[in-house]
C-alpha cells in the first residue's frame, strides 16, 4: 500500500536575483515520516525549507513560481493560496535553525510567547500546553524546577530542544529542522536525534543534515540536492 502523503511539491522554480536556485521541481513527502535533505553547501537545502513555510518572501529580488500543497484535515491546501493565513501556516509547519535561537526570556516565557501570539490567555490552559511540550521535547525533567530562569542559562543543546518544544507548543503537523544538531557535541546531538524520532508520531519532519551516519539512524527517506534537482539517495 501506498504510504500516506503530507506535502507535495509541484513544478516549483525559484531564483534569487534571476539565478535559478531550483527548476521545475516535484516531490512529495510523507507522512509522519523522517526525510532527509542532504547536499553540498550553498546548493539550496535553506532555501528549500524556506519554501514550505514561506519564510523567503521576506528576501528582496526572489522569486517562485510552482505550487506547495499540504493535507490540513483531509483536505489540499495551497500554501499559497488564500484559505491558510500565514500565521496559521507558520503553527502548521514549524521551523527549527541551526543555531538554537531563544528569545532573550526565561524559558517560560519562550514558551508561551507563541501562545500569547495566538490569544490563548487561560492560564492553566497555557501551563498545560507549555508542560506537554517541553515533556514531548525531552526536555521537562530539566527544567521543571527553573522555569524562570533565562533561556540562556541552558545549555546548547537544550536551547535547541528549548525551540523545537517552542515550535511544539503550537501543535504543528510539519517540522521543518535546517541542521539542527550543527551546532551541538555528539551527546546532545543523541538527545535529539532520538526526539526527532518519536516525533514522527504526531508531525512529518523534513531534516536537513550534513551528517551521512546521522540520516543512516533517523530517516525513513533521504533526498539529495544536486545541481539538476534532488534524487533518493
Ligand atoms: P544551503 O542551505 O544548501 O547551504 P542556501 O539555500 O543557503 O544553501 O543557498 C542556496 C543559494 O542561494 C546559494 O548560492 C546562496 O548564496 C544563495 N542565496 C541564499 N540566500 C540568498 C539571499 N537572501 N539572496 C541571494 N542569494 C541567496
Ligand atoms: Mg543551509
Amino acid at each position: 500500500m501506498d504510504k500516506p502523503v503530507k506535502i507535495r511539491v509541484e513544478n516549483l522554480t525559484f531564483s534569487y536575483h534571476q539565478t535559478p536556485v531550483f527548476e521545475h521541481i516535484n516531490l512529495e513527502f510523507d507522512a509522519h515520516a523522517i526525510t532527509a535533505i542532504i547536499g553540498p553547501s550553498g546548493r539550496g537545502k535553506s532555501t528549500f525549507l524556506s519554501l514550505l513555510n514561506r519564510l523567503w518572501e521576506s528576501q528582496p529580488f526572489a522569486r517562485m513560481e510552482g505550487k506547495v500543497w499540504i493535507l490540513l484535515d483531509g483536505q489540499w491546501v495551497d500554501i499559497y493560496g488564500k484559505t491558510l493565513s500565514k500565521p496559521d501556516l507558520r503553527r502548521k509547519v514549524g521551523m527549527v535553525f541551526q543555531t538554537p535561537n531563544p528569545l532573550p526570556m526565561s524559558i517560560y516565557k519562550n514558551m508561551a510567547f507563541p501562545l500569547k501570539l495566538t490569544g490563548v490567555a487561560d492560564k492553566s490552559l497555557i501551563e498545560e500546553k507549555i508542560t506537554a511540550a517541553l515533556r514531548q521535547a525531552f526536555l521537562w525533567d530539566e527544567v521543571k524546577d527553573r522555569l524562570h530562569d533565562s533561556a540562556f542559562s541552558l545549555s546548547g543543546g537544550q536551547q535547541q530542544r528549548l525551540c523545537i518544544a517552542r515550535a511544539l507548543v503550537s501543535q504543528p503537523e510539519i517540522l521543518l529542522l535546517d541542521e539542527p544538531t550543527s551546532s551541538l557535541d555528539a551527546g546532545a546531538a543523541s538527545v535529539i536525534e532520538d526526539l526527532l524520532v518519536r516525533l514522527k508520531e504526531r508531525c512529518t519532519l523534513i531534516v536537513v543534515s550534513h551528517y551521512l551516519d546521522q540520516v543512516s539512524r533517523i530517516a525513513d527517506t533521504a533526498l539529495k540536492l544536486e545541481a539538476r534537482g534532488f534524487s533518493p539517495v
